[in-house]
């Protein structure tokens, strides 16, 4: 992504203010759950060159917005009060200044991060995946590894057990690889709001 010829000026792109969010492998951190009431709405926020940065409380992205630091790209109907106004809840903003990112570091393996990978669907069969499988099983020194996890429905994961693709005559769609890169980078551990996906380039697909 042609992200470091962004700008006009001759400056090196720079980490924003203090204030400014910190994209990073750390930085969605979850809403604690005592304000959980009103920071359950989250919003996609975008870099200067609309590269999907982070996930952030709405409430996060309304501070930004105010301070003129993000515009809005996309809105929800609804309403928050805040600073005695009332804002649209932001579904996409975008920062006004170019954040530089590092380098995306490897998404964590968790069981939503596959389910998010694979569409939600198992990767033998396509229905609704309940479960991860070990390609290669366990008992078989099958690793717990990006390459060796896969979304499956509870059936065919019953069926596999402890075989092997080949035993059964199966094959999958794909290898199974760690996803990489920005859009990956948010969506680790965390549901995605179908109107991000455009922004994302993510396909639809059923909800895990
Ligand atoms: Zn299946």
């Amino acid at each position: 992504m042609p992200l470091t010829v962004l700008g006009s000026s001759s400056a090196p792109a720079r980490p924003g203010p203090r204030d400014a969010p910190a994209p990073g492998p750390h930085a969605p951190a979850p809403a604690p759950s005592t304000a959980a009431a009103t920071t359950s709405r989250a919003t996609l926020l975008l870099n200067a060159t609309y590269e999907p940065l982070c996930v952030v409380p709405s409430r996060r992205a309304i501070v930004l917005v105010l301070a003129a630091k993000a515009e809005l790209v996309d809105v929800a109907d609804a309403f928050v009060h805040a600073e005695r106004v009332a804002v649209s809840v932001p579904v996409v903003v975008r920062l006004t200044r170019y954040v530089r990112v590092p380098h995306p570091a490897t998404v964590p393996l968790s069981r939503r991060a596959v389910f998010t990978r694979d569409g939600g669907t198992c990767v033998y069969c396509g229905a609704v995946a309940t479960s991860i499988d070990h390609v290669v099983p366990r008992s078989r020194g099958g690793g717990n590894s990006w390459d060796n996890v896969v979304a499956a429905c509870r059936r065919c994961n019953h069926v596999k057990a402890d075989r092997s693709l080949a035993e059964l005559g199966w094959s999958l769609p794909q290898p199974p690889r760690a996803p990489s890169g920005a859009d990956w980078r948010l969506l680790g551990h965390r549901t995605v709001d179908p109107r991000w996906r455009g922004w994302l380039g993510m396909p639809e697909a059923a909800s895990a």
